[in-house]
């Protein structure tokens, strides 16, 4: 029985309350983006309305509240992801930009022609591509690691390719399209041996999972403010001092330098010397609410709950005749993907949305994934805390009715 109020809870979330296409809204499409608690929309609203200043080197009075808000945001980030000091959180646009600003940086400063990147075949095209395009650029080569027909990865597999030419491993934490937890802090050690910096893509990972980064011995971890209850286009990256200090910027403008002068520019110390120009301010701050909010439900209460959807979904979809899940892993977050014989997963998007339920359906960014599964895409519903076994059962039903429909 789960710790948390889930009616209360959804309460908090103005979206939920709504009918599509005549039927109350069920929300499973939480794996592309969180829905917002009123408190978070409330942030957003009030910066705007009370203390809008740009930040940092104004000394008005909107500037400095504006600016504390914004640091405090970054404070507890450090809590949440237990890292060692507050300048060692940047704030990025997202996990995309989080892993494009190591490629760029620490990728183009110290990787060398024949140097080798491990990532796995279940990473998202925001964890492929910008080492794809690395590689090009220096002559690297890109080494992924295999993963079973479970979707979980071959860990004697990925030993195998670690050698003193492995730079960079850059691995998900848990998986968007198969919902595999990966055992991060095993394959950080193991990167660690042959003298490997590791990235973890935590974009599915902070809403389900506690994070310790100290613990993990993460040297780069990035997430997406979007996935956890916060606002869009912004997240951070946490790296370690020793890494970030040596790493030359990236963006150049505004906020990132100490001096400048024509000849010559001198460069902001940590964390400002990665963060150029007039951040997402509001954004910032709203991520702030974003993670009082968890904080206060408690990721372990969160996890339960949404474990308990997972298995009573798991077993409400397995029974249903045709219906393959994709992805059956020991360890998951709340994440089915699955395929019906027979029919297009597009398809069961549209009729399933048709009855007021959202999932996603398609290649979910993870394109290489689907042709290891030899599939064009799966259909996913993805679970967050307002999420109830009731709509789970909708769901369900909501396939019999696709089925009996196509076929
Ligand atoms: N990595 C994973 C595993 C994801 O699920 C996503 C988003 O779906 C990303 C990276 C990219 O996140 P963002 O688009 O917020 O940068």
């Amino acid at each position: 029985m789960s710790q948390l109020n889930i009616d209360k809870i959804r309460a908090d979330f103005p979206i939920l309350h709504q009918e599509i296409n005549g039927k109350p809204l069920v929300y499973f499409d939480n794996a592309a983006t969180t829905q917002k608690p009123k408190a978070v929309i409330d942030a957003l609203s009030g910066y705007y309305e009370g203390y809008n200043a740009n930040i940092h080197r104004g000394i008005h009075h909107l500037a400095e509240k504006a600016t504390s808000a914004f640091e405090e945001t970054r404070k507890s980030i450090q809590r949440f992801l237990n890292a060692p000091s507050h300048e060692e959180i940047i704030f990025t646009y997202g996990t995309t930009d989080g892993i494009n600003l190591v490629a760029n940086t620490y990728g183009r400063s110290f990787l060398q022609e024949d140097d080798e990147i491990i990532i796995s075949t279940m990473e998202h095209h925001s964890n492929i591509v910008p080492w794809q395009m690395l590689c090009q650029e220096k002559g690297c080569v890109l080494k992924v690691i295999p993963i079973t027909e479970h979707g979980e990865i071959i860990m004697e597999e990925y030993v195998k390719l670690l050698s003193e030419k492995t730079k960079i491993v850059s691995v998900v934490y848990a998986s968007n399209a198969l919902g595999t937890v990966n055992a991060i802090k095993e394959i950080i050690e193991e990167a660690h041996k042959v003298g490997a910096v590791t990235l973890v893509d935590g974009a599915q990972a902070t809403s389900h999972i506690k994070i310790d980064v100290q613990e993990l011995d993460a040297d780069f971890f990035c997430f997406s403010a979007h996935k956890l209850y916060g606002p869009t286009g912004m997240g951070a990256m946490y790296g370690k001092r020793e890494l970030l200090d040596k790493m030359p910027p990236w963006r150049g403008g505004g906020e990132m330098i100490k001096e400048v002068t024509f000849e010559h520019t001198s460069f902001n110390e940590l964390p400002y010397k990665f963060e150029a120009g007039t951040p997402n301010i509001a954004d910032v701050i709203a991520l702030n609410t974003a993670l009082d909010y968890v904080n206060d439900l408690g990721l372990e209460n969160i996890a339960a709950y949404e474990q308990e959807l997972l298995e009573y979904a798991t077993e409400k979809l397995q029974a249903i005749d045709g219906l393959k899940i994709i992805g059956q892993a020991a360890e998951k977050v709340s994440v089915i993907s699955f395929v019906i014989d027979g029919i297009h997963p597009q398809d069961i998007g549209v009729l399933l949305d048709q009855q007021g339920i959202a999932i996603r359906t398609g290649h979910h960014c993870t394109q290489p994934l689907m042709q290891r599964f030899g599939i064009v895409g799966t259909s996913r519903a993805s679970f967050a805390v307002y999420n109830t076994k009731e709509e789970i059962d909708k769901l369900a039903e909501g396939l019999l009715k696709v089925k009996r429909f196509l076929m």
